[in-house]
């Protein structure tokens, strides 16, 4: 299965938690390479040791991409392989990399990217949210007031939104999210791979409270989905004829798909909206 390495950089996803998530591909470059570029030479170490790798490490975290691209390109010159490797998922995507690809593709070197674990993915695959878009958005800002700006922002798009989150804001950002977009579906996606994963979808508005139930839902590593703000083709009329249904006593299922087709007004936004009314 081995194709021939070239003198490129290989960007190389590793596993999220579950080590059985490395490819086969990722695996045969990781052993051919010669050159590892790693975001943390001693954390990647066990992975490296693990799979027989002889590969000299070099670092290439946030603080150095600038000389780490150099070198880089000068192994690529030189006509020597190099993987690029993060401390967990893709790498670029919310961690180091992105401004050493693009030095490399700068220096007119070749660039390989391997598809892989990304907890972005793999949390949105496993959501159940039906929104047609989504746009990734990676970690907020940490501080409340340029938070809650950065919220605000999002506010009108019609996408399913996801974000990183640490475990020790969890509760901050999720309460920001509740006022700032009011009634979404939230789905929360923690430990993706691990012992103790959990996808669980929930009204917003309760998700504070849910996670405040048990102090255990609030440990580590998270992905948080919103679905997207209703379509502009509703007008609100969707939500009027949605709720005179539900009143009625017809099923979510049966009054989103009759709100929409007498509305007009999108299917699966009426749907996660008549989700959110009933609960
Ligand atoms: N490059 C990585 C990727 O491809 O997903 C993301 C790295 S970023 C520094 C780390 C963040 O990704 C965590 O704070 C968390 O939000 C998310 N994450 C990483 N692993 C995760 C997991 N196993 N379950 C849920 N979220 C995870």
């Amino acid at each position: 299965m081995t194709n021939e390495l070239i003198a490129a950089l290989y960007v190389v996803p590793t596993p999220l938690g579950n080590l059985g998530d490395l490819t086969r591909r990722a695996e045969e470059v990781l052993r051919s390479v010669p050159w590892v570029a790693a975001e943390d030479t001693r954390h990647s170490g066990p992975l490296l040791k693990q799979l027989g790798a002889q590969a000299r490490t070099l670092p290439a975290h946030q603080h150095n991409e600038h000389e780490a691209a150099a070198r880089i390109v000068e192994k690529l010159q030189a006509g020597e392989a190099v993987a690029l490797i993060s401390d967990a998922g893709t790498p670029g995507i919310s961690d180091p990399g992105a401004r050493i690809v693009a030095a490399v593709r700068a220096a007119g070197c070749q660039v390989v990217p391997l598809p892989g674990a990304c907890a972005a993915t793999t949390a949105l695959s496993g959501s159940g949210l039906t929104d047609e878009h989504f746009l990734f958005y990676g970690f907020l800002p940490s501080k409340g007031g340029q938070r809650r700006q950065a919220l605000e922002a999002l506010r009108e798009l019609p996408y399913a939104l996801v974000f990183y989150e640490a475990p020790h804001r969890v509760l901050e950002t999720v309460d920001d999210m509740a006022k700032v977009f009011g009634e979404r579906t939230l789905v929360i996606a923690r430990e993706l791979t691990k012992l103790f994963e959990t996808v669980h979808s929930l009204p917003l508005a309760a998700a504070l409270d849910w996670l405040k139930e048990d102090s255990n839902r609030q440990r580590g590593e998270f992905v948080l989905m919103l679905s997207g703000a209703p379509s502009d083709a509703d007008d609100g009329e969707g939500e009027r004829v949605l709720k005179l249904l539900l009143d009625e006593g017809i099923s979510v299922k049966q009054a989103a798909k009759l709100a929409a087709a007498i509305t007009g007004a999108a299917k699966n936004a009426l749907y996660e909206r008549a989700l959110a009314l009933k609960s």
